[in-house]
């Protein structure tokens, strides 16, 4: 093995810190010296700033002026692995350094020593007078053993007040113990005995046990229709990783996803993982952050940003839903977390488990191209069938004004309620309705903002911009017009739908599930249990209730608008309405009793939606890529997005106008430069927008060429280039 490069007390180091710099600065290595890769805390101007030791310092700096690292932070050294995963990632995305480093260093207090709390357990002596409430607290420590209490955990479970406590520890029948705030987490057995697999199941999971536990990058794409047992078959391959030592990884696209699948590994396992997202308090953060670079988390589960983990030995990262959108960060870094995973486990020598009932046509091409490893689970496991789909046209239909549930529909969902099953209604549409339209003067309520119309909440009793968040009270006058009481909803959102439903099904329990009616994710989770187990007839729900969940009693799924995705001229339109309309389907029938998918749509002939009905996915995948690659579209050819904004107009424009005249290095490397073309959403949070679009060959050196193309424009006033590599949203 071979050491890590140290560097002597005094010697030139550089460090990358997270301030907006640009590039690594040079210091002096501190009292005792540091490693490469040590967090480290150097002054910045009068601040003291993390960073990490990037490497020997560049000496291009007065040496007289370069300053000490005041101290090496108490956190393992950030490994060779993931210093050169930020790096790639960087040039992929275009992203400066720093902006990198804090995606690796968001856990507040990392280098600090490992704090300390109280915790009590049974002591030597019995308490000098046995009262009632001391007997409930010696009995909560005796039944529950090793486990160690805070005081106020010990007061709750006894049922006692702390003071209680205080006299046992007093009396020396309590002991009060100092801890380590930052405990491991348990170890997961991957000996316990998994579930009985099906034949075709036990020959996936071998195959990607294997995968995982030799210590090379690969990636398989595993597909299977929803319910077949895609979680079944890789957490297998997760128990190979553990096997070998190493770390495992599972990204999951919806934190609502989480509850269920944290179960499941408890009974794999025998022990909860690691889990984080962004809704973790600051000390799970740090505790996962530590445990991780420490190799105590052996699987963690999380959101996108738990690839930036400093994991000790990564090797296995599944990507659940590989085809969801919510992978891609839209703000910020830009980055394509499905992506990323591959760059990363190609890095440090881990598998990729891309797992989808419908995945990207990205992964299809390169599961097609030999590049993934190819692995189906092709029926539902035991008596579940995929549902039955249908279209309900709605050109027969006359349906009265401010009405979407159509005939046909209702009596469906009337039939599931007499035989006491479950039935969802599907929009994807959050809010109550999509404009707010005055009858006097026809003005429509928009963002102050941003080029986006008001969207009503009715459950939020406010109008809310979905581009930037603002929201404002619902008013009674019309903004324009001063017309009183004129203002009319036009159009369903979910909770308007909710209402319909409401009046169609007096004697149903309802819920609707949409993400901005739940606090929190919490209450989000135990909603979806409760739903689960039958304390709603029926659901209505946005594409939240389209991921992943299992609602065992579901036998009917009714798409209200199976046309509403088709309508824009975004690229993946088709695919995207495809995975979505499969994906809501397939939450019907996933237990004993068989279900049924009825899409209304005004356009039954479209050979989307016929492609939707007949379920023939190669047909449909291969169609698709046929059209892409005529169009040079990806995956056949690069784009990139570049998005010009600031609060001039004139010189977003004077900005996007200089970028297209001087395209020599695009025209370099081939590329095709669009635009600039005030951006669909022309302004946002009162910032104009303008963007270009990057056509490119496949191979093109894209990022360099990028890189020194919009270099040449100067970022005066507020003006921001952001620069979108495989854009996936156009707006
Ligand atoms: P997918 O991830 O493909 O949607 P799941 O892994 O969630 O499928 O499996 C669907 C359901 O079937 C789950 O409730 C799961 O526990 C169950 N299941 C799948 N395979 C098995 C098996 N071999 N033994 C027992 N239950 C299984
Ligand atoms: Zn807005």
């Amino acid at each position: 093995m071979h050491l890590p490069q140290f560097y002597d007390a005094g010697a030139l180091i550089a460090v990358l810190t997270t301030q907006p710099l640009g590039r690594a600065l040079d210091y002096r290595a501190p009292e005792g010296g540091c490693l490469l890769g040590a967090f480290v805390e150097v002054p910045l101007g009068p601040r003291k700033v993390l960073g990490v030791v990037w490497g020997p310092g560049k000496g291009d700096y007065d040496l007289a002026k370069v300053r000490a690292t005041y101290r090496v932070l108490d956190a393992p050294p950030m490994r060779e692995e993931l210093r050169c995963f930020l790096e790639r990632a960087a040039d992929y995305t275009l992203t400066p350094m720093p902006a990198m480093l804090r995606l690796a260093t968001r856990a507040p207090g990392l280098g600090d020593p490992p704090s300390m709390r109280k915790v009590y357990r049974r002591g030597p002596k019995e308490p000098e007078k046995m009262t009632a409430a001391r007997k409930k607290v010696l009995a909560a420590l005796s039944e529950y053993g090793d486990l160690s209490f805070t005081l106020k955990e010990l007061a709750e479970a006894a049922g006692v007040g702390t003071s209680v406590v205080k006299g046992l520890v007093a009396q020396g029948a309590v002991l009060e113990e100092d801890s380590p705030r930052d405990l491991p987490f348990p170890r997961l057995d991957p000996e316990r005995p998994g579930k009985d697999l099906t034949p075709e199941q036990a020959v996936g999971a071998a195959q990607l046990a294997d995968a995982a536990r030799a210590e090379q990058y690969g990636t398989t794409l595993l597909r299977g229709v929803t319910g077949s047992g895609k979680t079944e078959v890789y957490l297998e391959a997760v128990a190979g990783a553990l096997r070998a030592g190493r770390q495992a990884l599972v990204l999951l696209p919806e934190i609502a996803l989480t509850a269920e699948f944290l179960t499941r590994v408890e009974e794999r396992f025998g022990a909860q993982p690691a889990e984080w997202h962004s809704g973790a308090t600051m000390t799970e953060r740090r505790r996962i952050w530590r445990m991780v670079a420490q190799g105590d988390a052996q699987l963690v589960i999380g959101a996108r940003s738990s690839l930036f983990l400093p994991f000790r030995n990564l090797g296995l990262i599944v990507v659940d839903e590989e085809h969801d959108t919510s992978y891609k960060q839209e703000e910020g870094v830009l980055y394509n977390a499905r992506d990323m995973a591959v760059l990363r486990a190609s890095i440090c020598g881990a598998h990729v488990v891309l797992a989808s009932a419908t995945p990207s046509l990205e992964s299809w091409v390169n599961a097609e191209a030999g590049k993934y490893k190819k692995l189906e689970l092709t029926s539902r496991f035991g008596p579940a069938v995929m549902p039955e789909m249908r279209s309900l046209d709605m050109r027969d239909e006359s349906l009265p004004s401010n009405r979407w549930i159509s005939g046909a529909m209702r009596r469906a969902v009337d039939a599931r309620l007499a035989a006491g099953e479950q039935a969802m209604l599907f929009i994807n549409r959050r809010g109550y309705a999509p404009i707010t339209l005055c009858r006097a003067c026809g003005h429509q309520i928009g963002c102050d903002h941003c080029d986006a119309r008001m969207v009503e909440h009715r459950f939020l009793k406010r109008l809310v911009c979905h581009q930037c968040g603002e929201s404002k009270p619902m008013p009674s006058i019309c903004p324009s017009c001063d017309a009183e009481d004129r203002l009319a909803p036009v159009g369903p959102g979910v909770e308007r739908l909710a209402e319909e439903a409401v009046e169609l099904f007096p004697d149903a329990r309802i819920a609707t599930l949409s993400s901005d009616m739940y606090g929190s994710a919490r209450a989000l989770k135990a909603e979806i249990e409760a739903i689960a187990e039958g304390a709603a007839d029926i659901i209505i729900g946005t594409q939240l209730v389209a991921k992943g969940h299992n609602f065992p009693k579901l036998t009917l799924v009714g798409v209200i608008d199976a046309d509403l995705g088709l309508q824009g001229s975004d690229l993946r339109a088709a695919e995207r309405t495809f995975q979505l309309m499969r994906q809501v389907a397939g939450r019907a029938g996933r237990a004993e009793k068989p279900g049924t998918a009825l899409l209304q749509t005004y356009q039954p002939e479209h050979p989307v939606i016929r492609a939707i009905l007949a379920g023939d996915e190669e047909r449909f995948w291969a169609a698709e890529a046929r059209e892409r690659e005529a169009a040079g579209a990806p995956p056949y050819g690069r784009m990139a997005g570049i998005i010009l904004s600031g609060s001039d107009v004139a010189q977003v424009f004077d900005a996007g106008n200089r970028l297209a005249r001087q395209d020599e290095s695009m025209r370099q490397i081939g590329a095709q430069v669009f635009g600039p073309a005030p951006a669909p959403i022309a302004r946002v949070r009162g910032r104009h927008r303008v963007r270009l679009l990057v056509k490119a060959a496949k191979s093109a050196p894209v990022q360099a060429a990028i890189a020194r193309w919009i270099a040449q424009v100067p970022l005066k006033g507020d003006l921001r280039i952001a620069v979108d590599i495989d854009p996936q949203s156009f707006y």
